[in-house]
Order: C-alpha cells, then sequence, then structure tokens
C-alpha cells in the first residue's frame, strides 16, 4: 500500500535504530532526508542502498505537492531527519498535514527522540510536561520564558551549546535562580552526561567548564 512512512533514526548510537526502522528504509520506494550525506552514512552503515531526495526546511513547501502526488500514483515514501523523529524540532509537520489533507496513509514508527530519555532521566516529574523545543533567537525570547514561568508541570527545552549560558541566565532571571534544572548533553554518546541541580549551580558550573555537544535543557515545573 503507497504510504508516508516517518522513520525516526538514532540521536547518535547508532544501535538505537530499530528493526522496523530497517525495514521501513528497505521497503520505500524513495527515502526523503533532511541532509542525504548525512543520511547517506547511516545507510552504508546499514548496508541499504537507496534512492534518496533532499528534504528540509528550505524545500519543503515546494516540494510538499509532488510528494503528495508521488504517494497517490503508487509510491511508498518514507522521511527521516538528521536525528531523531521528523517533525519534533525538524522537518515532518508540513508534510503530514497535506498527507492528512489529501487522504493519503501515514505511518508513524516509534523510535529515538532526544527529549523522551532527557525528561525521564532528569529526575524531574514527568508525568506532565510541556515540550518547548527551541526558544525563539531572538524577538519573542523573553515573552516564551515568561509564558513557560507559569507552568505548573516540567519544561523541555532544546538548546544549541553556544546559546546555553546566555539561556542559563534568562531562566535565572525570569524563572528564577532556584528552579530546578537538569542540562542533559550528549544523549547515548560516549560523553553522556546529566548536570542536575539548581539554575545557580548550573550557571556557575557551566560558566567554567565551557558547554559541548548536543543539549536538553529540563526545567521543573512553577511550584513543583
Ligand atoms: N528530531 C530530533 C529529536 O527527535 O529529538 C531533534 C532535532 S533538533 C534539530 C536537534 C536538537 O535536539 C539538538 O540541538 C539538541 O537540543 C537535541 N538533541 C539531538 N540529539 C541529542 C543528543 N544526542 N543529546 C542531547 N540532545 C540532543
Amino acid at each position: 500500500m503507497s504510504k508516508l512512512i516517518l522513520i525516526p533514526t538514532p540521536i547518535g548510537n547508532l544501535k538505537d535504530i530499530t528493526l522496523r526502522a530497517i525495514d521501513a528504509i528497505q521497503s520505500v520506494d524513495v527515502l526523503l532526508a533532511e541532509d542525504t550525506r548525512h543520511t547517506g552514512k547511516l545507510l552504508k552503515h546499514l548496508k541499504i542502498e537507496k534512492k534518496m531526495l533532499p528534504y528540509h526546511a528550505h524545500n519543503e513547501h515546494r516540494l510538499m505537492e509532488s510528494i503528495v502526488d508521488k504517494i497517490k500514483s503508487k509510491e511508498i515514501v518514507g522521511l527521516v531527519s538528521d536525528a531523531g523523529t521528523p517533525g519534533i524540532s525538524d522537518p515532518g509537520f508540513l508534510l503530514v498535514r497535506e498527507c492528512v489533507k489529501a487522504g493519503v496513509h501515514i505511518e508513524t514508527l516509534p523510535g529515538p527522540t532526544a527529549f523522551i530519555p532527557a525528561l525521564v532521566g532528569s529526575g524531574l516529574p514527568c508525568d506532565k510536561f510541556y515540550f518547548e523545543g527551541f526558544l525563539p533567537h531572538k524577538k519573542g525570547r523573553q515573552s516564551r520564558l515568561k509564558f513557560l514561568a507559569n507552568l505548573p508541570c516540567t519544561i523541555v527545552l532544546y538548546e544549541s551549546p553556544h546559546r546555553l549560558i546566555k539561556t542559563l541566565e534568562q531562566i535565572s532571571d525570569i524563572l528564577g535562580q532556584d528552579r530546578k534544572i537538569c542540562i542533559v548533553r550528549e544523549l547515548t554518546k560516549i560523553h553522556e552526561s546529566f548536570h542536575r541541580g539548581d539554575v545557580s549551580t548550573q550557571l556557575e558550573y557551566f560558566k567554567k567548564v565551557l558547554p559541548k555537544g548536543e543539549i536538553v535543557i529540563v526545567i521543573g515545573g512553577n511550584g513543583i
């Protein structure tokens, strides 16, 4: 049956690819990849040869219609991002919405994503949480943080290492220096680490030890 398959890929450790993800990659007629060179390395590791098409934030609007047409003409199309689950702070949503509109079948495979292991390992409540993803880089950043400050549940942010200090300073100003926080680095990789404490101790630490690698910030909710 023709369909769109959303295929999560490892966020570091290649052993995290699932058996279903491998089957799905093998089954598709074409694999849409955020960066075909990056995904090419994964395919090489899996010993799979597959036709790939670039699909990323800069061409997704332009390509959506033709991709839906491909699926309607009986092709199976797979979508991967560079790492983790497509659609989670990565391209995917627009295509899924277009497929839903067109009545095209969508299969979503469960698999690697950074925010779930970060949240679950943080030691902060994970029964209720709010996923923010990346904060806006400039405009709207403060107002997003003001909104997050009032949420009575755990908050999860994605952040790049070179913005971590600035973000921690803003979290300290707006959410308070005593707020519980966990900085999660390099999940599933050799230097994976969880830095748990309050905002002021983590800020002090990362001002001394320059932040490196990929980062998830998990923040305790207001009043929790
Ligand atoms: N689609 C991905 C997912 O499902 O998690 C997210 C892609 S987003 C462009 C990349 C961000 O995810 C990074 O800047 C970082 O915040 C987070 N991330 C991805 N891999 C990570 C890892 N191994 N350790 C910690 N954070 C990670």
